[in-house]
């Protein structure tokens, strides 16, 4: 850990030094914590550790050393240059973190505020789960704010609004001020999943949101190593007591091996979204003037709906554009196949490009009509753009986007 007294005056030596205690053993990092449960010299030091009274490790589930580290890393880089604390629960992944959050704070009668465009997990969890405990959905269009408060007015029955920005596939981003600014008027809690943006490129506690969510999985790990999910929220006693135990029953535990690949990826994250960005950037502008692209989705451009909203809440617009073919389904699927250096694959957040065709793979199933509605066209590609030389990139998609 450094010296408390040695101020970090940025954002990547956080990424490399917080949350990091000295090892006992002199280890250079954290060591994997290997280990379900942990020892009492005496019984009644048992006790003491049961009652509270002091601190220290009881059973993994419940804590272990290497997820503290991350966990303590990840706070400090949320809340990086603003004067407050936030506490992380590391969990075995994003929709395990959801989950807890949800089920900590919502009960039967509640609804979730939120909008169309969000993960598909989360989605699929916001309908299917969460009804049958009592727990509905009121879906928007958060960008349209006088609609945004008037729902809210009229419902009190809404507990919580659920944001994610940017959002799948369109990179839908919404204003985080504004609307934490309406929930607050209304007494309602605010969550933001911030797994496309990361805290170098955004942070959601500036603008007083209650929580925020990760899937650890994509670019705070950033090699797509491991599964994972963070819970982190602004009320300390909240997080210390009833999500903590929330968390622990529900047993959505993150496992120290994944954990360290965590910590491992963390410290390069502003490099590596340094990179990412810029290359989007460039593979934005590149396919923009493409003669086979009818659209480019990336909230960097300034043709993009919600540019103003991305660069007043975001360092840089990301890594994660999407675009779309002219030619429908089988153009899709022949640029798919002719990809060479780029990866088919649907996860993001790693340092190769991924690309996805989601009208042929993640929503082959869903009827076309359903999956339009959320801007998922039949010629749809989205890109987690990664950090290889950008020109090999664009060279790849210039190889395969040949006019067939
Ligand atoms: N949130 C977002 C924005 C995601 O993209 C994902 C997964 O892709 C999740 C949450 C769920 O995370 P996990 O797969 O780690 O459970």
């Amino acid at each position: 850990m450094p010296d408390k007294n040695f101020p970090l005056s940025g954002f990547s030596s956080a990424a490399v030094h917080a949350g990091h205690e000295t090892d006992p053993r002199y280890a250079h990092l954290v060591p994997i914590y290997a280990s379900s449960t942990y020892v009492f010299d005496t019984a009644e030091q048992g006790m003491r550790r049961f009652s509270g009274e002091e601190p220290g490790y009881i059973y993994s589930r419940w804590g272990n050393p290497t997820i503290t580290e991350a966990e303590e890393k990840i706070s400090a880089l949320e809340t990086f240059g603003l004067d407050m604390q936030v506490k992380g629960i590391l969990h075995a992944s994003g929709m395990a973190a959801i989950g807890s959050l949800m089920l900590g704070n919502l009960k039967t009668g509640d609804k979730i505020l939120t909008h169309y465009s969000l993960y598909g997990g989360t989605e699929e969890l916001i309908h299917k789960v969460l009804p049958p405990l009592g727990i509905t959905a009121v879906i928007s269009d958060l960008r349209k704010l006088d609609t945004v408060e008037d729902i809210v007015k009229k419902d009190s029955a809404i507990k919580m609004m659920y944001l994610e920005t940017p959002a799948n596939p369109t990179m839908q981003c919404v204003d985080l001020e504004e609307l934490s600014m309406i929930a607050k008027r209304h007494h309602l809690l605010v969550a933001c999943d911030n797994t496309f943006a990361t805290p170098y490129l955004q942070q959601p506690f500036k603008y007083d949101v209650d929580f925020v969510m990760h899937s650890t999985t994509k670019f705070l790990n950033g090699h797509g190593t491991a599964i994972g999910g963070i819970l982190l929220g602004r009320d300390i006693e909240l997080m210390n007591h009833k999500m903590t135990k929330t968390h622990r029953l529900l047993g959505g535990n993150a496992n120290p091996f994944d954990t360290f690949l965590l910590i491992v990826g963390i410290k390069t994250l502003e490099l590596r979204m340094e990179r990412h960005c810029h290359n989007a950037t460039e593979v934005a502008d590149y396919l923009v003037l493409h003669p086979q692209v009818a659209r480019v989705n990336y909230a960097g451009l300034s043709s993009h709906p919600d540019h103003y909203t991305a660069m007043k809440q975001m360092r840089h617009a990301g890594a994660m554009l999407s675009f779309e073919l002219k030619g429908g389904l089988q153009a899709g699927i022949d640029f798919m196949n002719r990809l060479k250096m780029c990866v088919r694959t649907v996860s993001l957040g790693t340092c190769d490009t991924l690309l996805s065709h989601p009208a042929s793979m993640t929503h082959y199933g869903v009827p076309k009509e359903q999956r339009e509605q959320y801007g998922i066209t039949d010629g749809l590609i989205r890109m987690n753009v990664g950090i290889e030389n950008v020109q090999d990139i664009i060279k790849d998609l210039e190889q395969s986007l040949i006019i067939s």
